[in-house]
């Protein structure tokens, strides 16, 4: 029997390993079943080429535990290592990769969250073991091998009598990690990290129902035989080409993925690149919230069909996080910070590469079947939206396929939305005026009165709207977008017509006078003007700036540096209206009161801005009156 000395400068190389990888403990399991995998394709590779005598078969990798012996087994039945490949292998090569990782990371591996995930490789076994062994017998003709190695540098190698190629390492597993000798658990890790590994790992057996056969009789019982428990789907839809594939396809794995997602996807986009980089996957558009943080971290990445981590930040620009599905790529280097990541040239292309395939993709539905499309925007336009605002590659190309509905349900790209109103709705500095909603019931009295003008009234309700509004008025050319409550609508569009007030200057500055001694001047600003009769009396409106300027700092969070802006509304008095003449001609000051609160609760209610207490006394005051 040989017995060594592991030839490294880090002394103890394990307790340094448990220090800086603690929270990634449960990694050792994937390393293993990665280095069995490789070893199994290694052994494919050379009986393909014909170098290798034995028959490769079937093979798989099995995972086992003796809770008696507190031991975990992983056994393959790949090359397998010669002794002197041992020596060579997992004295020499093994240890001093994990020296050199961890002369790399020990500053930053606390902080980069991605760290652990790979690089240590064999060495991460003693994460969870006082002891390892291996014994391995080589596809060669050659006698097998023990190692042994209990957590220090030294370790002993002798021959062994296995006589099947293959690798079996035995983990004595730490007090302290006992949880990995529970089947719950590994199973929970298995299916984490290894669910679409090439290979198959057995882990256990389980029961089958067996079919029965047509012609059984009814009253007979189905029977089970045991079976292989198979972790692993060797074959995930996203290592196959596009064209073998159909949307039931896609849903399945889609289903494979997220077993608790009941609903389907509204759509996938196939990724598959390798120049200048090599990258697979599958994205999905799932049915999407308005609400844009609970969706994120869904999109897994791996690695060779090794799962890595569910959270793709700084790989996929921030708005496709909202998607899901899968990314593998062997070129995204994943032992670095997340900051290092984002600046790394490579992942860059990666990252504007899946913006422009989702950007294709969505061109496609667009102009393959408009109609569908239209279907979905509600459920996507949060994305999309998101997108324009935060990619500009992606706005340029979402011009094409990017809609705005109107509050009856029509779809228009911009451009046609542009046509559409031409030049009948503009404003006195000759801007193209895109009046839109964000709620069809609070605002919709504005509505009807734009709709009754024959205007068109888009219906933009997204939290980030506001933000979206702003930079397509910056980017296109002589337009403005408002609210329909943001001021008259005949303010808010020029007319040709000038509208004729039925009230002298005098009357105006009386009524004015009137208005202002019963209403806060801190709160409203009261603009007389001549409206049709019919319009209401009372017309609240918040200018668009101020409002916008609002909600964005709600949405973007104060990212203007504008401080609280204070609550302002505009009373549009309609001096052509009855009920106006009668404010004006009222001489009893108490009524003339009474008649102003009203009407201004009346108008706050249209708006909905009558709450609380002042909802109450409205409320009981109106019953008076009925009586
Ligand atoms: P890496 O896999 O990154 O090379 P590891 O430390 O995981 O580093 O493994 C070192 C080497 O040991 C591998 O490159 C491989 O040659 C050998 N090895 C590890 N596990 C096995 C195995 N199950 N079967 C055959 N060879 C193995």
């Amino acid at each position: 029997m040989a017995t060594g000395n592991i030839n490294v400068s880090v002394e103890n190389i394990f307790p340094l390993i448990k220090k800086f990888l603690y929270s990634d403990h449960e990694i050792f399991l994937r390393e293993l079943i990665s280095n069995a995998t490789d070893a199994t394709l290694k052994l494919k590779h050379l009986t393909s080429i014909g170098e290798a005598s034995v028959e490769y078969g079937n093979p798989v990798i099995e995972v086992s535990i003796d809770k008696e012996k507190k031991q975990l087994r992983i056994s393959d039945q790949g090359i397998g290592m010669t002794k002197e490949e041992v020596e060579k292998y997992i004295n020499q090569v093994a240890f001093s990769g994990a020296e050199e990782f961890l002369e790399k990371y020990k500053d930053t591996a606390k902080d980069s969250g991605i760290i652990g995930h790979f690089g240590l490789g064999f060495y991460s076994a003693f994460m969870v073991a006082n002891k390892v062994e291996i014994i391995t017998k080589s596809y060669k003709d050659e006698p097998a091998a023990h190692w042994v190695c209990e957590g220090t540098t030294e370790f002993t190698l002798e021959e062994a009598d296995k006589k099947e190629h293959g690798t079996d390492i035995i983990l004595h597993i730490n007090e302290d990690d006992k949880e990995f000798l529970e089947e719950n658990r590994i199973e929970q890790l298995l299916v984490k990290y290894n669910k679409f590994m090439p290979i198959p790992i057995k882990f256990g057996t389980k029961e089958e129902t067996i079919e029965l056969p047509e012609d059984a009789p009814e009253d007979a019982k189905p029977e089970t035989k045991t079976v292989d428990n198979i972790i692993n789907n060797t074959n995930p839809a996203w290592t196959k080409q596009p064209t073998d594939l159909e949307d039931k396809d896609y849903n399945e794995f889609y289903r494979e993925l997220y077993p608790m997602q009941f609903e389907e996807p509204l759509f996938h986009i196939h990724l598959n690149v390798d120049y200048p980089f090599n990258l697979t996957g599958i994205l999905y558009f799932p049915k999407m919230s308005q609400d844009m943080n609970i969706q994120k971290d869904k999109i897994q990445l791996y690695q060779n069909q090794v799962f890595v981590t569910d959270n793709v930040e700084g790989i996929v620009p921030e708005f496709l996080t909202m998607l899901r599905g899968v990314i593998d790529s062997p070129d995204i280097p994943l032992n670095v910070s997340r900051s290092y990541l984002q600046a790394d040239g490579a992942v860059k292309k990666i990252s504007s590469y899946i913006t422009r395939k989702v950007a294709d993709k969505l061109k496609t539905l667009f102009n393959n079947n408009r109609e569908d499309f239209e279907k979905k925007w509600n459920d996507i336009k949060i994305v999309i939206e998101y997108g324009m605002l935060t990619e500009e590659k992606f706005f340029e190309k979402a011009q094409a396929f990017a809609l705005y509905p109107t509050v009856d349900d029509k779809y228009f790209t911009f451009e046609e939305f542009e046509e559409k109103i031409k030049e009948n709705q503009t404003d006195k500095d000759g801007n193209k005026v895109i009046l839109y909603a964000s709620n069809k019931d609070e605002q919709h009295s504005y509505i009807e009165a734009a709709k009754d003008k024959g205007y068109e009234v888009l219906l933009l309700d997204t939290p980030i709207v506001s933000h979206l509004l702003q930079k397509l008025e910056t980017s296109k050319e002589k337009i403005s977008f408002v609210r329909v409550d943001s001021d008259h609508v005949d303010n808010l569009i020029k007319k040709d017509e000038e509208k004729i007030s039925k009230l002298s200057d005098e009357e105006k500055e009386k009524l004015k006078e009137d208005f202002e001694k019963v209403i806060p001047k801190e709160k409203y600003s009261i603009q007389l003007e001549a409206m049709d009769s019919n319009a209401a009396p009372l017309i609240i409106t918040q200018p668009e700036f101020m409002r916008r300027m609002k909600e964005m700092q709600q949405t973007g969070g104060g990212m203007f540096g504008m401080g609280n802006m204070p609550e302002m509304y505009n009373l549009v008095v309609n001096t052509n209206h009855e009920l106006i003449s009668e404010i004006l001609n009222t001489k009893t000051a108490k009524k003339q009161e009474r008649l102003i609160k009203q009407s201004l609760d009346l108008a706050k209610l249209s708006q909905n801005l009558l709450k609380g207490e002042e909802l109450t006394a409205f409320i009981k005051r109106s019953f008076e009156m009925v009586k």
